[in-house]
């Protein structure tokens, strides 16, 4: 048994030995009642037998005291040793009281011998179950109260005392057997009880997990729910919307009315909500799954407030709005693309929320960390929805989900990309007065700081071959139109077979780079293609793979760098760029 399950032991069977409680005082005071009663004819000083009486008098009310101070102590459980030695000594005094007895008040008369034998065994023998419970209290009393007694009669002539101390000594032996026995009964019975009380507690513990584990399922399984649910809402509306003008526009084509340059306006902006969405939702999905990568680095914060207060200005001026970007020489310690997606979310939420007064961006340095915040005096977020905000498609005040009044993703994107970078984000709001968001960065140091402004465009398009494999003639048409219009010159094909023919129509150019879409049809893949071409032609050339796959572990799996679709130029443009400024900087390094 380990220390502790035997302190627990202990602890329950001194609890068991106090519970006998008063019972025990009465039982001994009217036995001392009774013997004074039967020898006060006897010759023997009655001060005496007073005193003695007031000893038992004296015994009891330190018992009694005892048992209230046990009752009174809040760590009684955790102290089970210190008052079963209490106890014992308490016991003890009571032993020494009724052996006093059977020792000064000893006559060698059969009128004394019996209600003197007959007081005291009886106080031992109740003793067995009233005290037995905690043997060493039981041993104090019983050797305490009968042994001057044994001693007496042996000490006496004749054979009568001799036989008399004798049967005290066995009766003395057979309660103190019986005690032992009566102990480990009852050791036995606690210890079974503790066992299932454990086993109890355990399977309480376990049924607690069990449901608390039901309900985080249930609670996964709504939100991914209400997540889908939004998603396809959200994604619908601008599909439908677009239907409708696609439609329009094809009758008034067929009517021979011409384009309706409004109508081809309104297609326009409900692609580019739609982009935006599946941009939003990529985003989140990749942050969610931390398969960003956040490349950290020191960087300054002046280029990236820079850019926000060029992207944010005129919309904060439309808004009759004050926009205020506080120049700061601070460097932070972060991802700086990530870092600059979170404060555009913020400073875009700002804006949107705010009818009247300022928006603030300014970063404050406290010690090693940097407080980049993002204060607005708009409406205000009441605390009860201060969390649920940060939630995928959550909003408030849009229960029609009016795609003008945002997308209710820009927090979520905000805080999966704070638990990625191992940032806190903090918001103070009173509602009415305005709101402060606030991302927590460590401090950067200047001397290895990178540059976080995007290198100028180098005009590295002008003229570069780029290979275009997609099985879909509209796609390959639209991005040549694309790639054409940057100054490049495309060679497109649905493998890598149509493709050399058009390369050697063209006098076999060495292409700059190709754009695979990833998965084409019949189960073939672009990387496949773009191998096989490579091959053929004998060199490596840089591979962009296209994909609609927002899977992070498929993406993770491509083997080559990927953009996904739906595309936007100027991200197309950027990574082409890079991929070809790559591609220069290693044939310059060669
Ligand atoms: P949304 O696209 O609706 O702005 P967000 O995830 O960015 O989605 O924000 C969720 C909700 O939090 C918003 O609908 C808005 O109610 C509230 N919110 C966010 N930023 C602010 C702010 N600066 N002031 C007041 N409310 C805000």
């Amino acid at each position: 048994m380990t220390v502790e399950a035997e302190q627990r032991l202990l602890a329950e069977q001194v609890a068991l030995l106090h519970r006998q409680g008063p019972s025990g005082y009465i039982g001994s005071f009217v036995s001392a009642v009774v013997l004074v009663w039967v020898l006060w004819d006897e010759p023997l000083e009655r001060t005496n037998l007073l005193i003695w009486m007031f000893s038992v008098c004296a015994a009891i009310g330190l018992r009694w005291f005892e048992f209230e101070a046990y009752r009174a102590d809040p760590q009684r459980l955790q102290r089970g040793a210190w008052w079963g030695w209490w106890f014992t000594v308490v016991a003890a005094t009571s032993g020494v009281v009724w052996g006093y007895l059977g020792w000064a008040f000893f006559q060698p008369t059969l009128l004394f011998l019996l209600p003197m034998t007959l007081g005291l065994a009886g106080q031992v023998g109740l003793s067995v179950t009233s005290i037995g419970i905690f043997l060493p209290a039981h041993v104090a009393f019983n050797v305490l109260a009968l042994t001057p007694f044994v001693l007496r009669n042996y000490l006496e002539e004749g054979r009568l005392f001799f036989g008399q101390s004798i049967a005290v000594l066995v009766f003395m032996l057979a309660c103190l057997f019986f005690a032992r026995r009566q102990q480990a009964m009852i050791r036995d019975a606690i210890r079974l009880r503790l066992d299932n009380q454990d086993l109890l507690d355990q399977v309480t513990r376990e049924n607690e997990r069990v449901v608390q584990t039901r309900r985080e399922a249930e609670e996964a399984n709504e939100a991914k729910t209400r997540f889908l649910a939004a998603a396809s809402h959200d994604l619908r509306q601008p599909l439908q919307a677009m239907t409708l003008f696609v439609h329009a526009i094809e009758e008034g084509m067929r009517r021979r009315e011409g384009l309706d340059a409004a109508l081809v306006g309104k297609l326009r902006s409900s692609c580019d909500s739609l982009e935006m969405l599946l941009d939003s939702l990529l985003d989140l999905s990749r942050a969610d799954a931390g398969d960003l990568k956040p490349e950290i680095c020191d960087f300054a914060l002046q280029p990236i407030l820079d850019r926000l207060r060029r992207e944010f200005t005129d919309q904060a001026a439309d808004k009759g709005l004050l926009l205020r970007v506080v120049p700061s020489r601070a460097y932070a310690r972060s991802d700086p693309a990530l870092i600059e997606r979170m404060l555009r979310n913020l400073t875009a939420n700002a804006l949107r929320y705010t009818e009247r007064g300022a928006v603030l961006v300014a970063s404050r340095s406290r010690g090693r960390r940097l407080h980049l915040e993002v204060r607005d005096s708009g409406i205000g977020i009441p605390e009860q929805a201060r969390v649920e905000i940060f939630r995928e498609f959550y909003q408030l005040d849009n229960p029609e989900r009016d795609r003008r009044k945002g997308l209710g993703l820009g927090l979520a994107i905000v805080d999966a990309l704070a638990r990625q970078l191992g940032h806190r984000v903090d918001l103070r709001s009173a509602p009415g007065r305005g709101s402060v968001f606030s991302i927590e960065v460590p401090v950067g140091r200047a001397s290895t700081a990178a540059s976080s402004d995007l290198p100028p465009s180098s005009g590295r398009l002008e003229g570069a071959w780029i290979v275009v494999i997609d099985d879909e003639a509209p796609i390959r048409e639209a991005l040549a139109s694309v790639l054409e219009r940057w100054g490049c010159r495309v060679a497109g094909g649905e493998n890598a077979d149509e493709v050399l023919g058009v390369l050697g129509a063209a006098g076999m150019p060495m292409p700059a780079a190709i754009l695979a879409d990833w998965r084409l049809r019949e189960g073939r893949n672009g990387d496949v293609e773009a191998g096989e071409l490579c091959r053929r032609l004998g060199r490596p050339v840089p591979v962009l793979l296209i994909t609609g796959d927002t899977d992070p572990e498929t993406t993770r799996e491509a083997g080559f760098p990927v953009i996904h679709k739906p595309i936007q130029g100027f991200r197309l443009r950027a990574r082409l760029d890079a991929l070809l400024a790559n591609q220069e900087s290693q044939s310059t390094s060669a």
